[in-house]
């Protein structure tokens, strides 16, 4: 029996046993909550993501250890992999992890960021704000997800203030304020022998932080945007020698692509791949880690993924809109959190817009 064992088992583990159960893969995930929403699709253990012994455990007869949550502890996941191999590598977590090294280590690579400076003083945040002008964005190093630890400065010194109030005593990055048209992302797959496919390049719509809906593919979508977008994830993933899907968010500046984060895993805004492309991430991640072919990355249809946030509309009138496919995840409703999404996949994106209006009425009129 091939058996993935997986570190983390939010909605993304969810999904990747939902698309490895068929291929006759087994899986077993790490999850802190007795709750967690991939208990439905394979075994648990019930243990912290920095309890390396859990880690251990987790491997014991496990065919590969993989993740799906990028605030995994490296140390965590080079303790699972000690017995068994560890994809991806896990050294991409401590970069993951930390928005100064993740922007640092993009530019070595010749992929363009915003501009930004390390900010670990009051003193250092004056300087930050002189090198790079206003508007900025500060952010915590670490932890941030979701728009959370983060502040935007318009104005000096009031705004400064403020923010260095709400964030100072922790590492920080001081970012220029990127002017972007739209935020797009790209999600990749590669394989061990250093084939890589990338789906299309997607739009994606945040709110509070928060991804609302993706568009796949974004629009005015051309050879030349696909290209310059896989420019900005390709030479990373080969960087590290990953295996695994994974995803870099970019802000298009109509000029130019920035990428603003690194997500070593399967990704919110490939969700649509389960039903718009050939082969969806989460069946690529698996056949990737396993050391098996990778699927067509290929769209079979255009497609629109909107998120159910703090709570799920009712599944009949979500499935009475043609095209429209529900994914709940089980998840108890609260405030801000991701419990669910809906994908529309349609013959053409005018065909879409109508049903993707009602989608969004229908979530925003329950949303939490
Ligand atoms: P992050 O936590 O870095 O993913 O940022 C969350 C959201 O904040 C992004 O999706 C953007 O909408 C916005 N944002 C983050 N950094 C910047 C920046 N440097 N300039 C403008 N907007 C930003």
């Amino acid at each position: 029996m091939t058996r993935l064992a997986v570190l983390g088992g939010g909605q993304l583990g969810w999904m990747l046993g939902r698309a490895g159960i068929p291929l006759g893969v087994e899986f077993v995930f790490l999850d802190p909550s007795a709750e967690a929403p991939a208990a439905a699709v394979g075994g648990l253990i019930v243990a912290g993501l920095d309890d390396e012994g859990a880690a251990r455990k987790l491997a014991a007869g496990a065919t590969v250890v993989t993740y799906e949550w990028e605030g995994v502890p490296a140390p965590t996941a080079r303790a699972a992999g000690e017995t068994v191999p560890v994809h991806p590598n896990p050294e991409i977590l401590e970069v993951a992890q930390d928005r100064f090294l993740e922007k640092t280590r993009l530019r070595e690579l010749g992929i363009e960021t915003a501009a930004f400076r390390t900010v670990d003083s009051r003193a250092q945040l004056d300087e930050a704000v002189a090198a790079l002008g206003l508007p900025a964005v500060l952010k915590t190093r670490r932890g941030g997800y979701d728009g959370k630890g983060q502040h935007v400065l318009r104005t000096t010194p009031a705004d400064v203030d403020t923010a260095w109030a709400a964030l100072g005593g922790v590492p920080l990055i001081l970012e220029a304020f990127v002017p972007f048209a739209r935020e797009l992302s790209i999600v990749a797959v590669r394989a061990a022998d250093g084939t890589t496919l990338c789906w299309p390049v997607v739009e994606n719509v945040h709110r509070d932080g928060i991804l609302r809906v993706t568009y796949a593919p974004a629009s005015g979508h051309s050879s030349g945007l696909q290209a310059r977008a896989e420019a900005c994830i390709r030479p990373l993933l080969d960087a590290y020698d990953y295996v695994g899907v994974g995803c870099v968010e970019l802000f298009d500046t109509g000029t130019d692509l920035l990428a603003n984060e690194i997500a070593p895993r399967v990704h919110n805004s490939g969700h649509w791949t389960i039903e718009g492309a050939h082969t969806s991430q989460f069946e690529n991640h698996v056949r990737a880690v396993l050391g098996w072919p990778l699927g067509s990355t290929d769209l079979r249809e255009p497609s629109v993924m909107v998120n159910c946030i703090g709570a799920l509309p009712d599944a009949d009138a979500v499935l009475a809109i043609p095209g429209a496919h529900l994914h709940d995840y089980a998840k108890t409703p609260r405030p801000g959190r991701k419990v669910g999404h809906i994908t529309l996949v349609g013959p053409d994106a005018a065909a879409l817009t109508e049903r993707v209006d009602r989608v969004r009425q229908l979530v925003s009129d329950c949303e939490k």
